[in-house]
C-alpha cells in the first residue's frame, strides 16, 4: 500500500546556482524504514517536503501507490509529517491537538476517541491528554506530535530531524521508540537526518545524500561494509574511516599500497578489482576503518600481518569506557586506531600496528568512486 516511487525527480529553486535536489529516482518499499542521510543543505528536507507536497516538483514525478501525485495538495496525500519543531497548537489540549485532524477529516467521534486513546497508550501519553504544550517538556510535545500522526493512520510517515531538539538521552529515548512504532505498524517510514548514527540504527534501509544527489542506497551494514565512494566511506561510521593517499603498484606479480614512507602487501583476493581500473592504480586513496588498525601487540606480531606493519606515533588517547581510540602519526599520515578500553599505551609513544589489508577499500583519488564495489544505480 505505502508504496512511493521517485521518478528522476529534480528541485530548482529561484536563485540558487544548481539543482538542490538533483535527479532523485528510487522506490521506496512498502512497510520500509527509509532514511535520507546527509550534511546540512544536500537537499533531504527539499526531498521530504516534495514527497509531503509542501514544495512543488520542478521536474520529474512522485507516484504515491501507484497515483502521480506532483499535483495532489498535501492535506489529499495519505501521509503524515513530523516536523522537529513539533507544530502543536498552544491552544489546544495533548487531546485536542491529536484529535483535530481526524475531526476535520469527520471522522466520527468515537472512532477519533479509539483512536487518540490507542495512540497515547502506545506512546505513554495517556496521562498527558488534558494537558497544554507549554505544560509539556521536550520530549513529551514530541511523543504528541508523533501521535497526532500515528491517529491519521496514513500510508506513509514522514519525519523531518523529529529528535534534534532532544538532549542525548532523550535523543536516544525516543529514537528507540520510532523504531518499535515502526515494527508494530509496519508502515512505510521515510525519515531525514543529518546524524549519521540516527541514520544507521533507525533505517532499514538508507539514502546517502550530497549537494543533491544521491551517493549511495543500501541497507545500514552493507553501507558500513560497502561504500561506493569516499563521501559514503567517510560520512558513515564514527570515528571516521582512515585516508591514506598512494599508488597500487605490481611487483613480481604482487600487489602493493605504498606511500612514500610505506609499503604494505595488498591480499590477492582484491586483485580482480584492479584489472579494469588501469592507469587509476597510480592515484589512489586507501580506506581503511579504525577498528581495522590492529594495536593489540600479541596480534600485531602474527604472521598474517606480517606485511602489514608500521610505527606510528601516538598523539592523543580518547577513552570512551568500552573502547580507546588512538589518533597517530605515520610521517605526515594521521590515522584512528580502536583499542582495547585498558591499553596501556600512552600519548608521546611509538606503536607498532598493523593495517587489516584484508578490510581495506580502495577509492580513484580523482573521482572518489570506490575501485572494491561497483556503483549501482537504484
Ligand atoms: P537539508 O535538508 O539536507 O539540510 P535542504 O533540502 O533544506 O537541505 O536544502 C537544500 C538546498 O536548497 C540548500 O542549498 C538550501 O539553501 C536550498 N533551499 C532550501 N529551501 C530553499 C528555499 N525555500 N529557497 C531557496 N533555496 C532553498
Amino acid at each position: 500500500m505505502g508504496n512511493v516511487k521517485f521518478h528522476h525527480v529534480y528541485k530548482f529553486y529561484k536563485g540558487e546556482p544548481t539543482p538542490s535536489v538533483n535527479d532523485f529516482h528510487l522506490d521506496v518499499v512498502d512497510g520500509e524504514f527509509l532514511v535520507l542521510v546527509g550534511p546540512s543543505g544536500c537537499g533531504k528536507s527539499t526531498t521530504l517536503r516534495m514527497l509531503a507536497g509542501l514544495e512543488d516538483v520542478s521536474k520529474g514525478d512522485i507516484y504515491i501507490d501507484g497515483k502521480f501525485t506532483n499535483f495532489v495538495s498535501p492535506k489529499d496525500r495519505d501521509i503524515a509529517m513530523v516536523f522537529q519543531n513539533y507544530a502543536l497548537y498552544p491552544n489546544l489540549s495533548v487531546y485536542d491537538n491529536m484529535a483535530l485532524g481526524l475531526q476535520l477529516r469527520k471522522v466520527a467521534k468515537h472512532d477519533v476517541e479509539l483512536r487518540v486513546n490507542r495512540a497515547a497508550k502506545m506512546l505513554e501519553i495517556s496521562h498527558l491528554l488534558g494537558k497544554k504544550p507549554n505544560q509539556l517538556s521536550g520530549g513529551q510535545k514530541q511523543r504528541v506530535a508523533l501521535g497526532r500522526a500515528l491517529v491519521r493512520e496514513p500510508q506513509a510517515f514522514l519525519m523531518d530531524e523529529p529528535l534534534s531538539n532532544l538532549d542525548a538521552k532523550l535523543r536516544a529515548q525516543t529514537r528507540a521508540e520510532i523504531i518499535k512504532i515502526h515494527s508494530q505498524l509496519q508502515t512505510t517510514f521515510v525519515y531525514v537526518t543529518h546524524d549519521q548514527t540516527e541514520a544507521m540504527t533507525m533505517g532499514t534501509r538508507i539514502v546517502v545524500m550530497k549537494d543533491g544527489r544521491i551517493q549511495q542506497v543500501a541497507p545500514p551494514q552493507q553501507l558500513y561494509d560497502e561504500p561506493h565512494n569516499l563521501f559514503v566511506a567517510g560520512f558513515i561510521g564514527s570515528p571516521q574511516m582512515n585516508f591514506l593517499s598512494g599508488a597500487i603498484v605490481r611487483q613480481e606479480g604482487v600487489y602493493y599500497f605504498e606511500t612514500r614512507r610505506l609499503k604494505l602487501r595488498i591480499p590477492e583476493t582484491y586483485y580482480h578489482h584492479f584489472k579494469s581500473a588501469g592507469p587509476n592504480l597510480r592515484h589512489v586513496v586507501l580506506g581503511v576503518r579504525p577498528e581495522h588498525v590492529v594495536c593489540d601487540q600479541d596480534a600485531v606480531g602474527i604472521e598474517a600481518y606480517a606485511d602489514w606493519q608500521f610505527a606510528v606515533q601516538v598523539e592523543m588517547k580518547e577513552q570512551m569506557g568500552a573502547d580507546t581510540y588512538l589518533y597517530g602519526k605515520a610521517g605526515e599520515e594521521t590515522l584512528i586506531a580502536r583499542a582495547d578500553a585498558h591499553t596501556p599505551v600512552r600519548p608521546g609513544e611509538t606503536l607498532q600496528v598493523a593495517l587489516r589489508m584484508d578490510k581495506v577499500h580502495f577509492f580513484d583519488q580523482e573521482s572518489g568512486v570506490s575501485l572494491c564495489y561497483a556503483e549501482e544505480r537504484p
